[in-house]
């Protein structure tokens, strides 16, 4: 069985307690896996070794950084099967997705941040004639990087990248359902050279290792991406420490789709909206609102396609759904559809486990593809984020009907728009509240544009330039000009 360990000061090491967990393979139910169970100690030792890493990290010239930080990204590729591998038997995902998709984009994430930080410059601002103010952006030293279970590789670099690449040094956690990404990650920043103490990554969970990160003093920046609940007791840890937070958290998106929508298109990329990766990313458009004419046959047609998915083990070629991560979110997704029966909703198709499997995913945790309709928008189903392949489908009559419901409820992270008309499309995506809209298309992502959620569903923006301020901390650097007289 493969032991996971933490990575400390460049060293691969248990935990201090010598505790540790089990790691389940959400596609068997069966432990595969141990990592350890950090606590206080691992995480004060991890910190330790960020403070020392940092003043030669910050003043380390962008150019090495980089040089470095591209190494990571071209470790990554040259591990793609197992990193992708690892990620399909860690989160229950099919393995093409990972392979695909996820892993690369985490290579991306290194590249991107790698190269930015050739480019950077700063602001001057001439006081009449009298001083010259340079602003000066300097990393602020030890970041706190918390990450979750649904994209674990993806999102986790994503906040190492930009972090180290702005001159800071990190304490990361992943989440301790899907371990085993963060663990290849140890070792291929320890073969490209990085320097001891710049990353290190300590694993367990989140009420000891999470808590410890939020709460030690000598971590000043914390990122943050999971849920909601999580993100307020994060914040309320850092709030007396006056740390600078970046808070990205749950959805619970709007996909709303006009008569004169290009259907084909919008049936196909709502069936991904739906079910990609089980429903368990952030970004999922988990309300579906068609315009009332176009309602019974874009529901006939959704159903018949979502019927048609292939639910199976992720390793095998052709799986379009794999397992939920774990047996808790199964039953937490299982409880929102008897929710959505007893709230009045009708269950069109799906709404249950698979009945037939192959015999090594028998006690997987499996669930089909499940679309309700018949549910008012202020009832809890739709109000609250369940994050597994269950959308609701709802007619609606007017712009100003559907703007209003798709606002209502505490989120607002992402939404679609379809239709062929663009002032309509234009005015409806100025007045939703959502850090992203996608028009007549999703999850179409540059990584120079700001991202996160308003409301409940984030605090600060990720991405590009807004990242690697995020990462460090202005400072104004005001020059007395000589008055010449002469
Ligand atoms: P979670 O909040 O349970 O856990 C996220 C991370 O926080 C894990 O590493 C966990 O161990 C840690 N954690 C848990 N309790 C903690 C505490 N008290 N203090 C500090 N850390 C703690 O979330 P999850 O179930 O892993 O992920 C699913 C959630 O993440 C969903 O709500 C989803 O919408 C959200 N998400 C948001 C985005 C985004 O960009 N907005 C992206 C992906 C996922």
């Amino acid at each position: 069985m493969k032991k996971i360990k933490n990575y400390i000061d460049g060293k691969m090491v248990d935990a201090a307690s010598k505790k540790t967990l089990s790691n389940v393979e959400p596609a068997t139910g069966r432990i595969y896996s141990r990592l350890p169970d950090s606590g206080t100690r691992d995480v004060a030792a991890a910190v330790a070794a960020a403070k020392k890493a940092f003043p030669d990290w910050s003043q380390t010239p962008a150019a090495e950084r980089s040089r470095l930080l591209l190494k990571i990204a071209d470790g990554i590729d040259a591990n793609l099967e197992g990193f992708a591998k690892a990620e399909a038997i860690d989160s229950g995902k099919p393995l093409s997705l990972a392979h695909g998709i996820e892993i690369p984009r985490a290579a991306s994430n290194f590249r991107f941040f790698a190269t930015a930080i050739l480019h950077e410059h700063s602001q001057s601002h001439a006081t009449d004639h009298t001083a010259l103010n340079v602003t000066l952006r300097r990393p602020r030293g030890v970041a706190g990087l918390i990450s979750p279970w649904n994209l674990p590789l993806y999102l986790f670099t994503w906040k190492i990248a930009p972090a180290l690449a702005a001159g800071n040094t990190a304490v990361a956690k992943p989440s301790e359902l899907t371990p085993m990404t963060a663990f290849l990650l140890s070792e291929v920043c320890r073969k490209a050279g990085l320097p001891k103490g710049v990353l290190n990554i300590v694993h367990g969970l989140g009420k000891s290792v999470g808590a410890a990160i939020s709460a030690h003093p000598d971590i000043g920046t914390l990122s943050f991406t999971g849920g909601t609940a999580t993100g307020g007791a994060i914040a309320s840890a850092a709030a007396p420490l006056f740390k600078k937070v970046s808070l990205e958290m749950g959805g619970k998106n709007p996909n709303i789709i006009f008569a004169d929508a290009d259907m084909d298109e919008a049936l196909r990329t709502t069936l991904r909206s739906s079910f990609q990766n089980q429903g368990e990313i952030c970004l999922c458009g988990s309300r579906i609102f068609v315009e009332k004419k176009a309602y019974p046959a874009f529901l006939k047609r959704f159903t018949v396609m979502a019927k048609k998915l292939k639910v199976g083990d992720p390793l095998q070629k052709g799986t379009d759904q794999g397992a939920l991560v774990s047996a808790a979110h199964l039953e937490k997704v299982r409880g929102y559809v008897q929710l959505a029966m007893e709230e009045g909703g009708t269950i069109q198709c799906g709404g249950r486990p698979p009945l037939s499997l192959p015999p090594r995913c028998k006690r997987g945790f499996f669930f089909l593809p499940t679309i309700i309709t018949g549910l008012h928008s202020k009832c809890r189903v739709n109000q609250e984020e369940i994050f597994g392949p269950v959308v609701t489908v709802q007619p609606f009559t007017s712009e100003k009907q559907v703007i209003a419901a798709a606002n209502s409820t505490p989120y607002g992270l992402s939404a679609s728009v379809w239709t062929r008309d663009g002032g309509r499309a234009h005015r409806i995506a100025e007045r939703l509240h959502a850090g992203t809209v996608w028009i007549n298309c999703w999850m179409l992502r540059d990584l120079r544009v700001p991202f996160g959620g308003m409301k409940q569903s984030g605090l600060g923006r990720e991405g590009g330039e807004e990242a690697l301020r995020f990462f460090t901390e202005p400072k104004n650097v005001c020059i007395k000009m000589e008055n010449d007289r002469g």
